[in-house]
């Protein structure tokens, strides 16, 4: 039997939640995949921590105070260190690696994921910011390049995977499932003396920071859903979104005949990020199995729009289009931000992303400078509402 090549891999924010699961799924299968590329923002001692134990190629630190630290405890290595934001772009374009996994947070991480595409990487994406804030150039541009973007988060795994094989049979709807965060069932008195700490703490996944608050606040979902739209071509009123919150059923979806497809598992990001980076390929693994004798009753119910407003903003920008998801991300980046930094209240933050959102003047078909301004618009905005 051929034994397949090894795929380079190219992980972009290595530090972070995903980043350093994707390293784990790496280090199981050496024969599989090599690590080539690492960056992170700020840390450090993390990335030098990788880079010795995975020896790759490159690695990038963005925050360039700190290039000299990592030039220096890498200088016994053949690994070479770049420094500051442009040199992610520049690393993306270069002939290194096969497979850039997009695990920067937030807008950071679209130009990265933009140069890689046009230079013909295959993307295994769980940057959803890329597609909220330029889900149009960003498909485009893969089309164009002929470009698989593989998409690492749960949900978009599931309906990728009930996809496999149905190339020929249109979507009717998919049903978004979402776990409904620590606050599920919460009302607005209980929610506007939330702290960072309540938020920080999801029932059923370990994640950064900013996710895990916009589990919270339901904006991840709202993500999703425009996420959604882009990776697999949907109207808004295909895109249903269901309270689950067992997370067993990560997302599902419905063919014309009205057959469901579901993919389930237990909540464990491993198996998506194992997935994007493997694809077509099924890989043999120890994480653990799902048993469902474990789990008597599985729930779905709608979500509470009236007090999880996030969403409801966030389906206003899905439908409305144009620069609108692009400001909504901005200002909420802003919002959680100055929430995490306990500068602005948990229900506030909605305030602000609304306020932005009717602020920054609408382009209807924004061109890629025209996103990168609304952004800059957007977060100077948010950032005067709250009076940073
Ligand atoms: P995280 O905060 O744990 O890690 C973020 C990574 O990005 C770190 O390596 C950090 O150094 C890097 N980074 C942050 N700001 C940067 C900047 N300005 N420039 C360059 N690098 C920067 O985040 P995470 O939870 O791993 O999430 C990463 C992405 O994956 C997010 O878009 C998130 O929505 C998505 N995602 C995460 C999960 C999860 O379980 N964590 C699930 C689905 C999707
Ligand atoms: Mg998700």
């Amino acid at each position: 039997m051929n034994t397949p090549p090894v795929k380079r891999i190219a992980i972009y924010g290595s530090t972070g939640s995903i980043g350093t699961q994707a390293l784990e799924v790496i280090a199981a299968h050496p024969d599989l995949f090599s690590v080539e590329v690492l960056t992170c923002n700020g840390n450090d001692e993390l990335l030098v921590e990788q880079a010795l134990k995975f020896c790759p190629n490159i690695v990038v630190i963005t925050d360039d105070s700190k290039y000299m630290k990592v030039k220096d405890a890498l200088a016994a290595t053949d690994t070479k260190v770049f420094a500051g934001a442009a040199a992610l772009e520049e690393v993306a374009a270069m002939d290194v690696y096969d497979l850039m996994l997009a695990a920067i947070v937030g807008y950071a991480g679209l130009k990265p994921t933009l140069a890689a595409i046009r230079a013909g990487k295959a993307i295994a994406l769980a940057n959803k910011e890329t597609l909220v804030v330029a889900g149009d150039i960003v498909m485009q541009a893969a089309l164009e390049h002929r470009v698989p973007v593989i998409p690492v988060d749960s949900e978009h795994s599931a309906i990728f995977q009930c996809l496999v094989g149905e190339a020929r049979n249109p979507i009717e709807k998919v049903i978004l499932t979402a776990s409904g965060g620590p606050f599920l069932g919460r009302k607005t008195n209980y929610l506007v003396n939330v702290k960072r700490e309540h938020a920080l703490q999801h029932p059923n996944w370990n994640m950064g920071a900013k996710i895990s608050v916009d589990s919270a606040t339901l904006m991840n979902k709202g993500l999703e859903m425009i996420e959604a739209k882009w990776l697999f071509n949907l109207k808004p009123e295909q895109i249903q979104v269901l309270i689950h919150p067992q997370s067993v059923v990560h997302s599902m979806v419905q063919f014309e005949d009205g057959s469901i497809k579901a993919q389930m598992g237990l909540p464990d990001m491993k198996l998506p990020i194992q997935y994007a980076l493997a694809f077509p390929n099924r890989v043999r693994n120890a994480f653990p199995r799902c048993d469902f004798r474990k789990f008597n009753t599985l729930n779905f119910d709608e979500p509470d729009y009236r007090t999880f407003r996030n969403l409801t903003l966030a389906i206003d920008a899905l439908k409305k289009g144009g620069n609108l998801p692009c400001v909504l991300n901005a200002a909420n980046e802003i919002a959680v931000w100055a929430f995490l930094k306990n500068k602005l209240g948990f229900l506030e933050m909605t305030d602000v992303i609304e306020e932005t959102m009717q602020k920054v003047p609408f382009i209807e078909r924004p061109n890629i400078e025209e996103y990168y301004a609304s952004d800059g618009e957007a977060r100077h905005l948010a950032a005067d509402l709250i009076k940073l």
